[in-house]
Order: C-alpha cells, then structure tokens, then sequence
C-alpha cells in the first residue's frame, strides 16, 4: 500500500558508493523540484514525476532491513525532498529502524530544513548552493526566480547546526567562472562547512541545449578546485 502523506519515491537505489562521504547507502529519489536548473540530469523527476510510479515505502523499509549489516544510512536525494510535508515523517520512520539520514536539498525550504535540525532527524546534509548568491547569476543557474534570502537562510542554519554538512555546486561553462568560485568560497564559513565543485557532465540535461556543452577540461576543473582553498 502506498502511504499518501509520504513523499513520493519515485526511485531507490540499494547500495551507493559515492552519495555518503566514506560511506555505503541507500539512496531514495523523492518526485517534484521548484527549480529548473538547465544543467539538471535527474529531469523526469522534476518535469514529470507524477509519471512515474511510486514505490511502496513499506517494502522499501521490509528490504533495507535485511541490508542492515553493511549499509550505513539512507541518502533522500530528489527532485527537492524539502518540498514534501510528509519528509519529517518519512525520516521519523526511518530513525525509528535506525537508520543514519543523509539530506540533499537545494536550500529553497529554510523552514522544512530548521524543523529537521531541531528535531534531530538529520546526520548529513549536502546543499545544492547553485552560483554566488546575486540575483541574476542564481537565477540562471536555477532556471527560474530564486529567493535569495531563503538560501541565505539555509546556509546559516546548516552553518550553526553542528552536524556534518556541505556546501556543493555543479559548475558549468558559461555559468560559472572563475571569479564566481572565489565569490562563492567567501560566502561559507570554511572551519565547519565542506565545500565541494561537481564538474558538468552533458549526459541527459533538462535544457536539452545543455547536452551539446562539455565539462571543464581535468586541467581547468582542477584549478577551479584550488580555488576552494
Ligand atoms: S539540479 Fe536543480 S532542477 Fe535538478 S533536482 Fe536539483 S535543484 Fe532540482
């Protein structure tokens, strides 16, 4: 059966290696985004999620408990997870089996993500920090308008949270350059935040112009790295 006032999984991948640093996990793909970042490889989920099914969280629960041996926590990935008012209750159910909790968000819900904090039920979060926080450079990075004060908001919270956390963005040419990943880096507080850059990859884009860009070369991604420092 499925439950109505849970987020819709619209997919679940048993083992990840790469989505927990130093970690093994579950990883569920939560349907729907308020964004539309041209850049954007999970599209289905947020162009069309209601046409894909969702699974049933249930027998999600039923099959990770038989994995407990060597999984390390569950990874709610999405679309944007904090757009589902049933999140805090999916996470309860799943702390109440023990399971770690690993959150990726785009920042956009400071209030959805202040009541996780406060109530405990995160052990992770990665934030989706799209470009410097300036109207016009966020907003074609996210493809639609963005409340800059929301990601402020999100940024600060998970600043001062105590847990781990970091803080990523997915660079692209002709979005991003270098000045704007020194602009970036200066708005993080680096003695508790991680910072990391995810290079593009053209596979399968949400702005199908976007399949005909490539990434930054090793060489060009690697000294945009440095600039992290
Ligand atoms: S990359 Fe952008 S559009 Fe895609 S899921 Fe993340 S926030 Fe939403």
């Amino acid at each position: 059966m499925l439950n109505a006032d849970l987020p819709p999984i619209k997919g679940f991948l048993e083992t990840s290696f790469i989505d927990w640093p130093g970690k093994l996990c579950a990883l569920f793909f939560v349907g729907g985004c308020n964004f539309r970042c041209p850049f954007c490889h999970n599209h289905p989920l947020v162009l069309a999620p209601e046409g894909m099914e969702s699974l049933n969280f249930e027998k999600i629960l039923d099959h990770l408990a038989t994995r407990k041996n060597w999984l390390a926590g569950v990874c709610i990935s999405g679309g944007e997870p904090t757009l589902s008012p049933g999140l805090p209750k999916m996470i309860t159910r799943l702390k109440a089996e023990g399971w770690a909790i690993k959150l990726d968000t785009n920042g956009s819900r400071p209030e959805m993500l202040a009541q996780l904090l406060a109530d405990n039920l995160l052990d992770r979060v990665a934030m989706d920090v799209k470009a410097p926080l300036t109207q016009d450079k966020y907003e074609r990075c996210a493809g639609c308008p963005v409340d800059l004060s929301a990601i402020q908001e999100s940024i600060e919270l998970l600043t001062k949270s105590g847990i781990p956390h970091e803080f990523r963005m997915t660079i692209v040419p002709g979005l991003h350059t270098e000045e704007d990943i020194v602009a970036w880096a200066r708005q993080f507080d680096h003695s508790c935040s991680h910072l990391t850059l995810h290079n593009f990859n053209p596979r399968t884009t949400l702005d199908v112009l976007f399949e005909k860009k490539q990434g930054f070369t090793p060489e060009i991604f690697s000294r945009m790295s440095a600039l992290l420092t």
